[in-house]
């Protein structure tokens, strides 16, 4: 769930702000790809990892605001 990875990675600190080196405050969700397949009566739901959000950075007066689907460019590993 590509969510989590992006929850997670402002949890730990893990998501970088290009312009200050800072730590990511946080996150707005505003979009997310989903591939549904049906199965019979079952539908299921594969989550494509192409879930788009709005990072604000949040430190001090830096002024970083991107919305973006490649957010895995700024988590530091
Ligand atoms: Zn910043």
């Amino acid at each position: 769930m590509s969510l989590e990875i992006i929850k997670n990675a402002i949890a730990n600190k893990k998501m970088i702000c290009p312009k200050c080196d800072k730590p990511i405050q946080k996150f707005d969700k505003f979009a997310e790809t989903i591939d549904a397949v049906r199965d019979g009566f079952n539908v299921l739901e594969i989550d494509s990892h192409a879930s788009r959000v709005t990072l604000t950075c949040g430190n001090g007066d830096c002024d970083f605001h991107e919305r973006t689907e490649y957010w895995n460019n700024y988590i530091a590993d």
